[in-house]
């Protein structure tokens, strides 16, 4: 085992306390094939499953088993109209599951997430009935403050480019605190504390996800 694989561990149980203290659930697995496995058996088949956009569910194949498994699946892509995404934004809000990643998240276990549509943050904080978060540890940070500066360094350009946005970050690759329409650092969401204890299940993998 390397040393940073054995500090991911006792990180991770550190942070599964800090976690606890804020009303969320959160376990460890080494690689990101634990990782995907753990997420999927925390779903009953027969739940209705839906999700934001997360590289990190995507790269682990969680999206692809759901796609293929005993799951109602609720796609947030399959509306071809505005009146269409309205009404199947009402059944996502509702679903039993919401798979996502966290941008970053502190040492003390609060959940820090920048959103440009921010149907993503509008549901980690409200709706779903369980959300599940699945969050590579090297996006540990010191504050929230950490947290932020590390999403408009290391992520947001990236997911910009991604995206395809029109924005300062996605031409020159460093954040310009833009407001420009294409910008996808519209919310900023801090998830301090979960009031229905257990909703968020936070997945910490061991092995690099996302960005
Ligand atoms: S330039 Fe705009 S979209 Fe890009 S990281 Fe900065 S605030 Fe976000």
């Amino acid at each position: 085992m390397s040393f940073i694989t054995e500090n991911y561990k006792l990180a991770a149980e550190t942070l599964a306390k800090a976690f606890a203290k804020r009303g969320m659930e959160a376990c460890y697995c080494a690689t990101v094939q634990e990782a995907r496995d753990q997420v999927l058996s925390m779903i009953p088949e027969g739940s209705s499953v839906t999700w934001g956009g997360s590289e990190s569910m995507a790269e682990a194949g969680v999206f692809e088993a759901v796609c293929q498994g005993n799951y109602e699946f609720i796609d947030r892509k399959a509306a071809s109209t505005p009146e269409e995404a309205r009404a199947l934004y009402g059944k996502i809000v509702c679903a039993d599951y919401f798979l996502t990643s966290a941008n970053a998240f502190t040492k003390d276990g609060m959940l820090v997430n920048i959103d440009g549509a921010s149907n993503r943050v509008a549901c980690i904080a409200h709706g779903p009935a369980n959300v599940i978060v699945l969050v590579s540890m090297d996006k540990i940070c010191t504050t929230v403050e950490d947290a932020v500066n590390r999403i408009r360094t290391f992520a947001a350009p990236p997911n910009a480019l991604r995206v395809g946005a029109k924005t300062p970050c996605a031409k020159t690759g460093v954040c310009a605190d833009c407001l420009s329409p294409d910008c996808i650092c519209c919310q900023i969401l801090v998830t301090r504390y979960s009031r229905v204890p257990g909703r968020i299940k936070v997945v910490l993998c061991g092995e690099k996800l996302g960005f």
